[in-house]
């Protein structure tokens, strides 16, 4: 069935994670972009609070690292949830962010990837002498394996896009892969980051692999289902597909790190705060 597609023009890490997943459901989110007719996992309101808690959470981060004194942030973070986050980021943030030669949160960048754009918004590059360190927030219910983590597009894009886009944060000089590392802190789990430095040969590979992948979705005709039904269980689009009624239940799911990935959080979904 041809469908009168919007034109695509900017690819991400959430978009291309989406191909790679289902290209049904790449369909559906980028081309179609149909809105969201089916909750993804049960317990909905419990998940649905913590989304937005992780929502909220980048937001006072992000503020702080712009430079709203700690104690202001104190009084927002109001939930339990929010409140324990919040200690162990002041702490992490004391051992780690303190002596940076620069302190970038909320850099988007972008560069020309076959016929779209690529582009990515990070929730922190921090610069420490001569290398460019990339932090990610997470406020996953469960620590992530790293194997899980070191296949997921965004650690691929992020670091690969940093080399291609970040010489204006370098003195206008490309940062060299060897120069970068990719961090994920988990807001629950803060003695237990995850670490992916990069290499030139991890670049190339990386750069290729999103060549040719941009090469299939350009080419594109048909958007064939997942034959991985687990990955229904948490799509919002079952009913479209005639995968079920039902949403996948998380705790059932607490090995599927898929259904963590929901609470991904990006800097598109997250509103204003009045401070
Ligand atoms: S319900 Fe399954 S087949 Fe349909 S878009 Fe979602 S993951 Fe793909």
């Amino acid at each position: 069935m041809k469908t009168p597609f919007f034109q695509l023009t900017t690819l991400s890490q959430s978009s291309l994670q989406d191909y790679i997943d289902c290209a049904r459901r790449f369909k559906l989110r980028y081309l179609d972009r149909l809105s969201y007719p089916a909750v993804e996992t049960e317990p909905t309101l419990e998940n649905e609070k913590h989304l937005q808690e992780g929502e909220y959470f980048h937001r006072l981060v992000q503020q702080h690292l712009i430079g709203i004194p700690a104690d202001h942030i104190d009084r927002l973070a109001n939930t339990p949830n929010l409140q324990r986050w919040w200690e162990n980021f002041q702490s992490f943030s004391r051992a780690n962010l303190t002596n940076l030669t620069a302190c970038l949160p909320e850099v988007t960048l972008s560069a020309p990837l076959g016929n779209y754009r690529l582009l990515a918004k990070y929730d922190l590059i921090a610069i420490e002498n001569d290398k460019a360190l990339i932090y990610d927030w997470k406020t996953y219910r469960k620590r992530p394996r790293s194997e899980w983590l070191s296949a997921r597009m965004q650690t691929r894009v992020y670091r690969a896009l940093l080399v291609k886009a970040g010489a204006h944060l370098n003195n206008g000089k490309p940062f060299e892969p060897e120069q970068i590392e990719m961090i994920y802190w988990f807001a629950d789990f803060p003695n237990e980051p995850a670490r992916f430095p990069y290499t030139s040969a991890q670049f190339k590979r990386d750069w290729d692999t999103l060549h040719k992948l941009t090469e299939e979705i350009a080419s594109a005709s048909d958007y064939p289902l997942t034959d991985d039904r687990q990955k229904c269980a948490y799509c919002t689009y079952r009913s479209y597909c005639e995968r079920g009624i039902r949403a996948g239940n998380m705790d059932q799911a607490e090995s599927e790190m898929e259904a963590e990935s929901l609470f991904d959080v990006n800097f598109e979904q997250i509103g204003e705060i009045a401070f």
